[in-house]
Protein backbone atom coordinates (compact mmCIF):
# COMPACT_ATOMS: atom_id res chain seq x y z
CA UNK A 1 0.00 0.00 0.00
CA UNK A 2 1.59 3.69 -0.56
CA UNK A 3 1.76 5.92 1.30
CA UNK A 4 -0.97 8.86 1.50
CA UNK A 5 -0.01 11.93 0.25
CA UNK A 6 1.96 14.45 2.74
CA UNK A 7 -0.81 17.29 3.12
CA UNK A 8 1.60 19.63 5.50
CA UNK A 9 4.98 20.80 6.49
CA UNK A 10 5.62 18.12 9.78
CA UNK A 11 8.10 20.96 11.40
CA UNK A 12 6.04 24.35 10.31
CA UNK A 13 2.86 23.07 9.24
CA UNK A 14 2.58 24.87 6.27
CA UNK A 15 0.84 23.82 3.43
CA UNK A 16 2.51 21.32 0.74
CA UNK A 17 0.30 21.99 -2.38
CA UNK A 18 3.49 23.08 -4.38
CA UNK A 19 6.02 20.77 -3.45
CA UNK A 20 7.82 19.35 -0.64
CA UNK A 21 11.18 17.94 0.45
CA UNK A 22 11.80 14.20 2.12
CA UNK A 23 14.22 13.04 4.81
CA UNK A 24 15.34 10.10 4.67
CA UNK A 25 17.90 7.30 5.86
CA UNK A 26 19.34 4.11 4.76
CA UNK A 27 17.89 0.91 6.46
CA UNK A 28 18.57 -2.47 4.98
CA UNK A 29 19.74 -0.47 1.73
CA UNK A 30 16.76 0.83 1.83
CA UNK A 31 15.54 4.33 1.82
CA UNK A 32 13.48 4.92 4.57
CA UNK A 33 11.95 8.57 4.40
CA UNK A 34 11.76 10.03 7.83
CA UNK A 35 10.30 13.73 7.46
CA UNK A 36 8.31 15.30 4.91
CA UNK A 37 8.94 19.14 5.01
CA UNK A 38 8.22 22.70 2.55
CA UNK A 39 10.63 24.09 0.74
CA UNK A 40 11.29 26.88 3.86
CA UNK A 41 11.87 24.67 6.45
CA UNK A 42 14.60 22.92 4.17
CA UNK A 43 16.11 26.09 3.16
CA UNK A 44 16.84 27.12 7.10
CA UNK A 45 17.88 23.51 8.13
CA UNK A 46 20.74 23.84 5.28
CA UNK A 47 21.62 27.72 6.70
CA UNK A 48 22.07 26.33 10.27
CA UNK A 49 24.29 23.51 8.41
CA UNK A 50 26.52 26.43 6.98
CA UNK A 51 26.60 28.05 9.82
CA UNK A 52 27.39 25.20 12.15
CA UNK A 53 29.78 23.48 9.56
CA UNK A 54 30.91 26.03 6.91
CA UNK A 55 29.22 23.22 4.10
CA UNK A 56 28.01 24.42 1.55
CA UNK A 57 25.41 22.64 -0.92
CA UNK A 58 24.64 23.25 -4.47
CA UNK A 59 20.96 24.83 -3.16
CA UNK A 60 22.87 26.97 -0.68
CA UNK A 61 24.20 28.39 -3.76
CA UNK A 62 21.14 28.54 -5.96
CA UNK A 63 19.93 30.64 -2.58
CA UNK A 64 22.18 33.04 -3.30
CA UNK A 65 21.39 33.77 -6.76
CA UNK A 66 17.84 34.04 -5.81
CA UNK A 67 18.86 36.62 -3.76
CA UNK A 68 21.33 38.30 -6.50
CA UNK A 69 18.41 38.31 -8.66
CA UNK A 70 16.06 39.91 -5.63
CA UNK A 71 13.47 37.46 -6.51
CA UNK A 72 13.19 36.01 -3.01
CA UNK A 73 14.00 38.62 0.14
CA UNK A 74 16.47 36.60 2.78
CA UNK A 75 14.50 34.31 4.84
CA UNK A 76 14.12 35.75 8.30
CA UNK A 77 15.32 32.75 10.12
CA UNK A 78 18.78 33.55 7.96
CA UNK A 79 21.15 36.26 8.82
CA UNK A 80 22.58 38.63 6.39
CA UNK A 81 26.36 37.96 8.09
CA UNK A 82 25.46 34.58 7.38
CA UNK A 83 24.55 35.20 3.56
CA UNK A 84 27.53 37.43 3.17
CA UNK A 85 29.61 34.94 4.22
CA UNK A 86 28.09 32.36 2.00
CA UNK A 87 28.78 35.06 -0.98
CA UNK A 88 32.53 35.44 -0.01
CA UNK A 89 32.98 31.98 0.05
CA UNK A 90 30.98 31.56 -3.33
CA UNK A 91 33.10 34.48 -5.12
CA UNK A 92 36.47 32.95 -3.82
CA UNK A 93 35.85 29.39 -5.40
CA UNK A 94 34.53 31.45 -8.61
CA UNK A 95 37.75 33.16 -8.95
CA UNK A 96 39.45 29.65 -8.32
CA UNK A 97 37.63 27.84 -10.60
CA UNK A 98 38.71 30.85 -13.51
CA UNK A 99 42.37 29.96 -12.44
CA UNK A 100 41.22 26.46 -13.00
CA UNK A 101 39.81 26.58 -16.31
CA UNK A 102 43.20 28.88 -17.69
CA UNK A 103 45.56 26.07 -16.02
CA UNK A 104 44.02 22.80 -16.62
CA UNK A 105 41.37 22.88 -19.08
CA UNK A 106 43.48 25.13 -20.85
CA UNK A 107 46.63 24.13 -19.97
CA UNK A 108 50.12 23.33 -20.75
CA UNK A 109 48.90 20.13 -22.41
CA UNK A 110 45.40 21.27 -22.06
CA UNK A 111 42.50 18.67 -20.53
CA UNK A 112 40.84 20.19 -23.28
CA UNK A 113 42.18 18.25 -26.10
CA UNK A 114 42.14 14.83 -23.97
CA UNK A 115 38.77 15.18 -23.14
CA UNK A 116 37.90 15.95 -26.99
CA UNK A 117 40.08 13.15 -28.29
CA UNK A 118 38.66 10.69 -25.91
CA UNK A 119 36.26 8.46 -27.54
CA UNK A 120 34.04 7.49 -24.02
CA UNK A 121 32.08 9.95 -22.15
CA UNK A 122 33.52 9.32 -19.07
CA UNK A 123 37.06 9.71 -17.90
CA UNK A 124 38.59 9.08 -14.36
CA UNK A 125 42.08 9.49 -12.78
CA UNK A 126 42.58 8.66 -8.74
CA UNK A 127 45.19 9.52 -7.06
CA UNK A 128 45.75 7.21 -4.43
CA UNK A 129 48.17 9.25 -2.28
CA UNK A 130 45.53 11.96 -1.42
CA UNK A 131 42.59 9.40 -2.07
CA UNK A 132 40.89 12.40 -4.71
CA UNK A 133 39.19 11.40 -7.64
CA UNK A 134 39.05 13.83 -10.52
CA UNK A 135 36.46 12.63 -13.69
CA UNK A 136 35.47 14.56 -16.43
CA UNK A 137 32.21 13.23 -18.42
CA UNK A 138 31.76 15.00 -21.91
CA UNK A 139 27.97 14.96 -23.74
CA UNK A 140 25.98 16.94 -26.34
CA UNK A 141 29.10 20.05 -26.18
CA UNK A 142 28.86 20.07 -22.67
CA UNK A 143 31.80 18.95 -20.54
CA UNK A 144 31.19 18.50 -16.39
CA UNK A 145 34.68 17.88 -14.45
CA UNK A 146 34.10 16.56 -10.68
CA UNK A 147 36.80 16.45 -8.22
CA UNK A 148 36.07 14.72 -5.19
CA UNK A 149 37.82 14.06 -1.60
CA UNK A 150 36.90 11.94 1.16
CA UNK A 151 34.40 14.41 2.49
CA UNK A 152 33.47 16.80 -0.17
CA UNK A 153 33.28 17.53 -3.78
CA UNK A 154 32.93 20.01 -6.61
CA UNK A 155 31.65 20.38 -9.76
CA UNK A 156 32.00 22.30 -12.57
CA UNK A 157 30.51 22.53 -16.05
CA UNK A 158 31.63 24.17 -19.12
CA UNK A 159 31.35 24.15 -23.17
CA UNK A 160 33.45 21.29 -24.64
CA UNK A 161 35.01 22.78 -27.87
CA UNK A 162 34.78 26.68 -26.75
CA UNK A 163 38.25 27.92 -27.34
CA UNK A 164 37.83 31.21 -25.33
CA UNK A 165 37.54 30.92 -21.42
CA UNK A 166 35.29 32.40 -19.25
CA UNK A 167 32.82 29.27 -19.95
CA UNK A 168 33.53 27.12 -16.69
CA UNK A 169 31.39 27.60 -13.73
CA UNK A 170 30.56 26.25 -10.81
CA UNK A 171 27.86 23.24 -11.34
CA UNK A 172 27.56 20.86 -8.41
CA UNK A 173 28.66 21.23 -4.47
CA UNK A 174 28.78 19.86 -1.26
CA UNK A 175 32.04 21.22 0.58
CA UNK A 176 32.90 24.04 2.93
CA UNK A 177 35.03 26.80 1.38
CA UNK A 178 38.39 25.77 2.21
CA UNK A 179 37.46 22.20 1.01
CA UNK A 180 36.52 23.53 -2.33
CA UNK A 181 39.40 25.24 -2.54
CA UNK A 182 41.41 22.21 -1.22
CA UNK A 183 40.19 20.42 -3.62
CA UNK A 184 40.49 22.86 -7.13
CA UNK A 185 44.07 23.67 -6.02
CA UNK A 186 45.34 20.43 -5.86
CA UNK A 187 44.32 19.83 -9.38
CA UNK A 188 45.84 22.55 -10.31
CA UNK A 189 49.34 21.35 -8.96
CA UNK A 190 48.50 17.89 -9.99
CA UNK A 191 47.30 19.07 -13.29
CA UNK A 192 50.46 17.14 -15.23
CA UNK A 193 49.51 14.15 -13.64
CA UNK A 194 45.56 14.51 -14.62
CA UNK A 195 46.38 15.36 -18.21
CA UNK A 196 48.74 12.44 -18.37
CA UNK A 197 47.06 9.45 -16.73
CA UNK A 198 43.30 10.34 -17.24
CA UNK A 199 41.73 6.87 -18.60
CA UNK A 200 38.24 6.60 -20.01
CA UNK A 201 35.96 5.07 -17.73
CA UNK A 202 32.79 4.06 -18.45
CA UNK A 203 31.61 3.90 -15.10
CA UNK A 204 31.81 7.24 -15.25
CA UNK A 205 27.89 9.04 -15.76
CA UNK A 206 26.29 12.11 -15.42
CA UNK A 207 25.57 11.57 -11.76
CA UNK A 208 29.02 11.64 -11.22
ZN1 LIG B 1 7.96 23.88 7.00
Amino acid sequence: MSEPKPTNCKRCGASLERGYVQKGEIVNSKMKITETICFQCDKIERWEQFAKTGTLLTHTIMDLLYLHGKYERPHPHIKRKLIAQAVEASELIDKQIAIFEDLVWFGNPPLQKVVVDCRTHGMKYEDAVSGITFMAYDIAGRTMITVEGKSASISLLTATDYKENGHMGLQGICATKEEALDLLNWAITNRLAIVNNIKPDTKVNIGI
